[in-house]
């Protein structure tokens, strides 16, 4: 499968992680938007939230436990910071396998 997050799950392609655990590798987007802009994405492929199956569940939660980690990990648990996964063509995903972008270092705005 010619997946670009695949291949960073497997090393095949170099990242910047910061997080890892048997489930979840989270690593800096390379085209950040704030101070702070890491991508968590589970090992296993899913393409997006629209694919996420009921045996998927455990993973999922698993998944914003890690988020926990990565935000204090980027020291942003304390100030705060927004999680996002774009899905399909209008929230203008360009990746599909499923990532959660954590964005913060700054403060936000709410505008779409
Ligand atoms: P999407 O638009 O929600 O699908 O986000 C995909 C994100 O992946 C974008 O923010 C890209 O900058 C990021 N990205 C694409 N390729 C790489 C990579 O090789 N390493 C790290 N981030 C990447």
């Amino acid at each position: 499968m010619d997946c670009i997050f695949c291949k960073i799950v497997k090393g095949e392609i170099p990242s910047k992680k910061v997080y890892e655990d048997e489930h979840v590798v989270a690593f800096h987007d390379i085209n950040p938007i704030a101070p702070v802009h890491i991508l968590t994405i589970p090992k296993k492929h899913i393409s997006s939230l629209m694919a996420i199956e009921p045996e998927d569940k455990e993973l999922i939660g698993h998944i914003h436990l890690g988020l926990q980690n990565v935000a204090k990990e980027m020291g942003v648990a304390e100030s705060g910071f927004r999680v996002i996964t774009n899905i399909g063509t209008h929230g203008q995903q360009t990746v599909f396998h499923i990532h959660y972008h954590l964005i913060g270092g700054r403060q936000l705005e709410w505008k779409a």
